[in-house]
């Protein structure tokens, strides 16, 4: 008899199940990919990344199988993963659903005190040059602070950033993996996720969203909660329904998906 028997109750999130496990129908089915640790590995600092031309063939073999039910869907801004995914043609979410593109189009995904924004941004850039152990990362809706290399820093970055906002100026503090971000309240990338099934190739398909970071957590419980699939890559405590060990692993099981696109009329 396991502890949770013998107590009277189960645990409330059961522990993910392998993604090895799981086969998904390509015509019903609307990818949700995050960027840096699920598409590519995390690197030294976030302009180090590398984005392999076999992962833009896997992106564009991906959008075929799903007719353009793919999407990009980063914390980073919209224009940095342009930059990376140059021939990728499809829907992407940036600044954490702050900014999104589709069909070749460009959207905004908030309205905030954009001045009271970059004040908050000169601050937090002047702190990485008093202490260059860390470093700012601007994003057109928000700014990070990275401690990657320096993690006794963590309480330091912390306090320094949530001095800087607070509950009524419309911003909030993020943890994320070995950052803080400050963002604009109410975006999110669950709400990403949302606005772009609205659009036709995503509309009534079951939602994919694969994530590897603290930041995907809410992200995974909207999409277990309507129905979808949510996938954590790497370790660390989750709400995800499935876990993968890496990018590396993500990529082979999309790659070993059968292909329905292929498939004889
Ligand atoms: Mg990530």
């Amino acid at each position: 008899m396991d502890y949770y028997t013998l107590i009277g109750f189960a645990p409330e999130t059961e522990a993910p199940e392998d993604l090895g496990t799981l086969a998904v129908p390509a015509h019903d089915t609307a990818l949700f990919l995050d960027f840096d640790g699920t598409l590519v590995d995390i690197a030294e600092t976030p302009s180090a990344v590398t984005v392999s031309a076999r992962d833009g063939l896997l992106l564009d073999q991906l959008g075929r199988r799903h007719a353009n039910a793919v999407a990009i869907i980063s914390g980073r801004n919209l224009h940095e993963i342009e930059k990376f995914l140059q021939d990728f043609s499809g829907t992407i979410s940036g600044g954490h659903g702050a900014e999104l593109r589709h069909a070749g189009e460009h959207f905004p995904g908030i309205d905030c005190d954009f001045e009271r924004l970059e004040h908050i941004k000169n601050a937090v850039m002047e702190f990485a040059i008093i202490d260059p152990r860390v470093i700012a990362e601007d994003k057109s809706f928000g700014i990070v602070l990275h401690f990657r290399q320096h993690p006794e820093l963590e309480s330091k970055v912390h306090d320094f950033l949530a001095c800087l906002v607070n509950e009524e100026d419309g911003f909030e503090l993020q943890s994320a993996k070995m950052a803080f971000e400050i963002k604009p309240k109410g975006i999110s990338k669950a709400k990403a996720i949302e606005r772009i099934m609205q659009f036709e190739e995503f509309a009534g398909r079951t939602i994919l969203f694969a994530g590897d970071d603290e930041t995907d957590e809410t992200a995974f419980g909207w999409v277990n909660a309507h129905g979808g699939l949510s996938v954590k890559i790497g370790d660390g405590p989750t709400i995800a329904q499935y876990r993968t060990a890496s990018p590396t692993t993500l990529k082979k099981w999309l790659r070993s998906q059968p292909d329905a696109s292929r498939r004889e009329a």
